[in-house]
């Protein structure tokens, strides 16, 4: 068994060597070098669509999915040793998305084989991009308490109502969704819905952020027809499939708290010389963030295992999105005057600043870190609610 997995090892050694293209090595510049994939794709380089290409025809974007849709097949420990040499050699994330990190999940769990088959394998090959239709204006923390409502019309359901902070939807093809199937119960009114972002009456409106960019949107559907076949899960059970699929977004936000791959920028920092209490500030930081990395791996085990309590996904997020916050401050700090600056070619056009104003909004999305804490409190430390 072991000799196996130090088969698996070399060799996925040997192929990421051949097929990891020399660009997909070096960190990215902006939030612009992520490969999203979708039907209307943007690469700033070549190499991106060369590295999701190679990964997915492997099945390595997904590599503990099932072969059958578009997965890699592998085991626990042969994913978690592709995860190993990645890093390795720093590689790029060959594919970002909502599908693999948050529907992907759900679909695995409670969808039909007809809708496993359809969307997850589309999913892997990052041809289509996914939204998320959860947050309305007045169903954010009290999430169950929202409105979009979606009427039975025998074959199809009659979808009305605005979402907002949809992250993307203006560039993502597909939304999963959460709608309210019956008005006289809260979360036992509620359904997970999955259509196509093309489907007449769908419309979506950026909103504009501090950091200058403009990632989300207000999104309005005004008598959108949604076949009957796109309900996930039970008819007014998707309150089930939407806390499920949270535990897995805490998961993947938490992943923040990790870094990126590539160079250090605050032990290049540290090396450099920086002042001696920005020094230490970075040492502590440096020993926390090894600390939750370790944290960090025992988890997703767990999770992979089954054995992870329900509750953990809110730990993970609420101590990595705090990480996160604090990495960017010390390089802020540690960058002085030219990191403040948003135009010039020492603050790498804005990067630095955009990256720590993006840091901000880490304790709100998927989740508040005040509704973590009240989990963590009640589930974990069984206080009194
Ligand atoms: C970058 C980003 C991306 C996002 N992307 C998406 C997306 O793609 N799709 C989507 O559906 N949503 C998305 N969201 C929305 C996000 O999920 C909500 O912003 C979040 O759930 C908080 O809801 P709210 O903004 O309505 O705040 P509110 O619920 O109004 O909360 C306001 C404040 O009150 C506090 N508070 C509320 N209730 C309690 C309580 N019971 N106890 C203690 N404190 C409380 C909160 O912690 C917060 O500090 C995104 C948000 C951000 C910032």
């Amino acid at each position: 068994m072991a000799e196996d997995l130090d088969t698996f090892r070399a060799e996925t050694r040997t192929w990421l060597e051949e097929n990891c293209p020399p660009e997909m090595r070096t960190p990215p510049k902006s939030e612009k070098d992520a490969t999203w994939g979708g039907r209307n794709p943007e690469y700033q380089h070549p190499d991106q669509k060369l590295w999701l290409d190679r990964m997915a025809a492997r099945g390595w974007t997904v590599p503990d999915w099932p072969k059958a849709y578009g997965g890699g097949g592998l085991s626990p420990a042969e994913t978690k040793i592709l995860r190993e040499e990645l890093k390795r050699i720093k590689a790029r994330n060959p594919l970002n998305s909502f599908g693999i990190s948050m529907l992907g999940p759900a679909l695995l769990k409670y969808g039909t084989e007809e809708q496993k088959l359809e969307h997850l394998p589309k999913i892997a090959r990052g041809e289509i991009r996914w939204c998320q239709g959860y947050s309305e204006p007045n169903a954010g923390s009290d999430l169950a308490g929202l409105q979009t409502s979606a009427e039975d019309k025998g074959d199809h359901f009659l979808v009305n109502g605005q979402k907002v902070w949809t992250s993307y939807a203006d560039k993502a093809d597909w939304i999963f969704c959460l709608v309210r199937s019956d008005k006289t119960v809260k979360q036992a009114g509620i359904s997970f819905l999955l259509f196509d972002m093309a489907s007449p009456g769908v419309s979506t409106k950026p909103i504009l952020l501090i950091s200058g960019n403009s990632p989300f949107c207000e999104t309005f559907f005004d008598n959108v027809e949604v076949p009957k076949g796109n309900l996930l899960g039970t008819l007014n059970r998707g309150w089930d499939v939407a806390k499920y699929l949270l535990g897995h977004e805490r998961e993947m936000i938490s992943g923040f708290g990790l870094g990126g791959a590539g160079k250090d920028p605050l032990v290049e920092a540290a090396r450099a010389g920086v002042d001696p209490i920005l020094r230490a500030q970075i040492a502590l930081f440096q020993v926390r963030a090894k600390a939750f990395a370790a944290m960090s791996e025992k988890f997703i085990d767990e999770l992979k295992a089954g054995q992870a309590h329900p509750a953990q996904p809110s730990m993970m997020k609420y101590y990595g999105t705090e990480l996160n916050k604090t990495r960017h401050e010390l390089q802020m700090a540690a960058g002085g005057s030219d990191a403040l600056e948003w135009d010039s070619e020492a603050s790498h056009e804005g990067a630095a600043a955009r990256g720590w104003l993006r840091t901000k909004a880490n304790s709100i999305e998927g989740g508040t870190s005040e509704i973590q804490l009240n989990i963590i409190a009640k589930r974990i430390l069984d206080l009194p609610s």
